[in-house]
């Protein structure tokens, strides 16, 4: 039998695209008994990025902050945010890890401003995502990808599945996120794609990149996390490391279905558990 985890390391909270401060989290999370928590709020930087079509959605909705289209402005908007964490770490003597979600570019400039940030933000560990897709001269979020016709859509999907190894073989990330993102939206569902999601787990464990269980997902049409059990079958037959990830962007997010997500570790025969120590050095 599995404990449940008693941490999560993938949390946004407000400023970003979450709707609670840092110290609410903490607060929630010393009331669960928890040990531990990692905020790791969105590192998303690519200098096309405000002309996205999802931009204008982003900024009526209000978390527009998330994207930047340099270096420079996001390092500004992570060096307030990391004083204020570090500050909350030293007043409530609890292990609070700050983290980012970064989404990955497979682009040398990306590369040399990402390096240059690490080293000025100094965050304790890195999440590894793939949100968007260049295509076409845009960066597409799901829902664009949703949209294009069949034949498009396949071809960017497949995209997809090239950043997400890209981001494995670079070892830049203490472990990847959600990485079928795009089922959030139907896409990537069908048997064909098992090849793909096969070669990226193998080039996953070859390069020695850890995965989470992200227990964003679970809706009541799709009643799942990320990756899907086709996934996980794949995983078992690795060494993969693995921890579960509840994306929370709220107090009341924190640790959802974690229940269930230990249920398929076990089921899977997953047994290369990171613990929080474990996943934040890793890098
Ligand atoms: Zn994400
Ligand atoms: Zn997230």
């Amino acid at each position: 039998m599995y404990t449940t985890q008693q941490f999560s390391l993938h949390t946004h909270t407000i400023g970003f695209d979450g709707r609670n401060s840092a110290a609410e989290m903490v607060r929630q999370a010393k009331d669960m008994g928890w040990h531990s928590l990692g905020i790791s709020n969105h590192f998303i930087v690519h200098p096309a990025i405000k002309s996205s079509r999802m931009y204008k959605y982003a900024a009526a909705g209000g978390y527009a902050n998330i994207y930047s289209e340099s270096f420079d402005e996001a390092i500004n908007k992570f060096l307030p945010h990391y004083n204020e964490l570090r500050d909350l770490r030293d007043s409530t003597h609890f292990n609070l890890y700050i983290g980012m979600e970064v989404d990955f570019f497979n682009d040398p400039l990306w590369r040399r401003g990402f390096d240059r940030a690490i080293k000025i933000l100094k965050p304790d560990y890195v999440i590894g995502s793939a949100h968007f897709v260049w295509h076409d001269n845009n960066l597409c979020n799901s829902h664009d990808i949703k949209n294009m016709d069949q034949s498009t859509r396949n071809l960017v999907l497949e995209k997809y599945w090239k950043n997400v190894q890209g981001a494995a073989q670079r070892g830049l990330f203490n472990w990847l996120a959600h990485l079928d993102l795009m089922k959030k939206v139907g896409l990537g569902r069908e048997d064909m794609w098992q090849d793909i999601e096969r070669e990226t787990v193998s080039i996953i464990a070859s390069s020695g990149s850890a995965i989470e269980i992200n227990t964003g997902l679970y809706k009541p049409n799709l009643y799942e996390p990320y990756p899907s059990e086709r996934i996980l079958n794949m995983v078992s037959r690795t060494n993969i490391p693995v921890l579960l990830s509840d994306d929370a962007h709220s107090v009341n997010q924190l640790g959802r279905h974690f229940d269930e997500a230990s249920e398929l570790l076990e089921i899977y025969f997953i047994k290369n558990i990171l613990t929080a120590h474990g996943a934040v050095n890793r890098r």
